[in-house]
């Protein structure tokens, strides 16, 4: 063999961008595309290269108005079709997805930043398994919900759904799917940054006939999400994003009958008892934190380490990190892809570089040359965080993660609570009854055991204080669609 180890590369393997993207896009508003009422569009760009990819409609009062008034003609029939027709148009959005599978990655992959390879194999199959599960449930929701009648439980109504730009189809699917099978209507925004799958997926909507009103796609920035939520005949608000607009739909629904679902921020735990298999829980780290740029609200961005393993543990991740492609995420073989706007990036910038005033230690992965234009920022790892650092208590939203340590379980139970959040926690063991006593102690809304950011459509997905409240997924997720 000749050739040394440390020169050897992987041939670059870009995925085809040979897919449709129209210059334009209207709202998706009772079945059909029209252009917004203000005639305002805005730019929609790929995060990796910042060249605008198509031109997006801007909703205001008036059209959030048209969509909800469709949502709400178009309850009627939805509420009276068969449940097990109902299931028929679920089954065929699923099958749609799984068809147009290559593009909406593709189209994914180019307008939020985040690799094919996590779009191809994560972001797509689970939101074609959201519709699957949910058409499965659609017959048999009075099973799970018994009624005194013995029917069917009845529908909230008309939701309003805003989701962020972090997984922007998958959080569309977990909106709609469940909302759908319950007999509901919906008004769903997706994040200014990232339209295209969604509006893609109203064509999808269009091609399987699910009747006209029964989803509407408003497009637009944060006013016409406050829109959706000022509205006065909505029914439901469910919302995805930031802590602090969801806490200002909490002040703004108050005293109101509209419902209210939030799924927030969360600064999740990742914890490595001494006798975890180590290598498999830094591989577990990886997904944790650098899976989607760290833009997730479930990563686990903080690293609690047991004293003892605490060194081997860093120089491992540090061996990992360094191995990590960061670059094209059209390309297979990336790992790391872009951060999703110029906004983010900086956010994340101003919290590296707390980190560093605050006198943590940090580590990143210079070895790579980031591309020239786009947004991009490097893994990293801060050690010797104190628990009172800013970047040991705020959601960042980047690729950046804070390892600190403990001595004993005790001690690690207290540091994984100590936090305003509690969406998810890892726990890496070989001891099962050790990871059923830690799971017990925290509060979290899910717990993953030797292993982090796995999902499934039946499992509740959701957080605790300032996570927010209400569950996504399997049974408890109905639950909230329905009255
Ligand atoms: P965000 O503002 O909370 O965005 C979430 C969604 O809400 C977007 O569709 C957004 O529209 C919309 N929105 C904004 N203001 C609204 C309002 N007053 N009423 C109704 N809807 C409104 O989040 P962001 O600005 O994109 O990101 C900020 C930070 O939030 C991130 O750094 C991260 O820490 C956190 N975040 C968390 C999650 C999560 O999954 N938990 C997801 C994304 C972001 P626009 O797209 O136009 O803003
Ligand atoms: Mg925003």
């Amino acid at each position: 063999m000749t050739g040394s180890a440390a020169n050897w590369q992987y041939a670059p393997a870009p995925e085809s961008t040979k897919v449709e993207i129209k210059t334009q896009y209207g709202l998706f508003i009772d079945g059909a595309f029209r252009d917004p009422m203000s005639g305002r569009f805005f730019d929609t760009i790929n995060p990796a290269t910042e060249a605008p990819l198509a031109r997006i409609a801007e909703a205001d009062g008036r059209d959030v108005d048209s969509a909800v008034q469709a949502a709400r003609k178009a309850l009627k029939r939805w509420r009276r079709t068969p449940a097990i027709e109902r299931a028929k148009y679920l089954y065929r959005i699923a099958r749609r997805i799984q068809e147009r599978a290559r593009e909406l990655a593709v189209l994914e992959t180019m307008n939020n930043g985040k690799p094919i390879r996590e779009t191809r194999d994560e972001d797509v199959p689970l939101a074609a398994a959201h519709f699957f599960h949910h058409a499965g449930w659609c017959d048999k929701l009075h099973f799970a919900f018994p009624t005194s009648d013995g029917k069917h439980p009845a529908s909230v109504g008309v939701c309003g759904q805003i989701i962020p730009w972090n997984f922007p189809l998958l959080m569309a699917a977990w909106k709609i799917a469940p909302a759908l099978a319950c007999g509901n209507t919906v008004v769903l925004k997706p994040a200014e940054t990232t339209s295209l799958t969604a509006l893609r997926l109203a064509e999808i909507l269009q091609e399987v006939d699910l009747p006209p009103g029964v989803v509407n796609i408003i497009t637009g920035g944060g006013e016409s999400g406050r829109e959706i939520v000022a509205h006065h005949d909505i029914d439901k608000i469910a919302f995805t994003g930031s802590t602090e607009v969801g806490r200002s739909i909490a002040t703004s629904v108050a005293g109101t009958k509209k419902r209210l679902t939030l799924e927030l921020g969360g600064k999740s735990p990742n914890i490595i008892f001494a006798d975890a298999a180590i290598d498999q829980a830094i591989e577990g780290v990886v997904s944790a934190i650098w899976a989607n740029q760290g833009q997730v609200c479930c990563a686990g961005s903080r690293l609690l380490v047991e004293e003892s393993v605490a060194d081997e543990v860093i120089a491992k991740l540090r061996h990992r990190m360094k191995s990590l492609r960061v670059g094209d995420p059209l390309d297979k073989n990336t790992d790391v892809g872009a951060i999703n706007s110029r906004a983010q990036l900086d956010r994340i910038e101003h919290y590296i570089k707390a980190g560093i005033a605050e006198g943590a230690a940090h580590n990143a992965h210079n070895d790579v040359a980031l591309p020239p234009k786009g947004f991009w920022c490097r893994p990293c790892f801060f050690t010797g965080v104190q628990p009172a650092h800013t970047i040991a208590r705020e959601e960042i939203f980047g690729p950046v993660l804070a390892v600190m340590t403990f001595r004993t379980p005790d001690e690690a139970v207290a540091r994984a609570n100590n936090t305003m959040y509690g969406l998810s926690a890892g726990i890496w063991t070989s001891r099962g009854s050790k990871a059923y006593e830690i799971a017990r102690q925290i509060k979290a809304g899910v717990i993953w055991c030797n292993t982090f950011n796995q999902f499934d459509p039946a499992a509740p997905f959701g957080g605790y204080r300032e996570s927010g409240f209400g569950r996504e997924g399997g049974r408890s997720g109905l639950a909230a669609y329905l009255a």
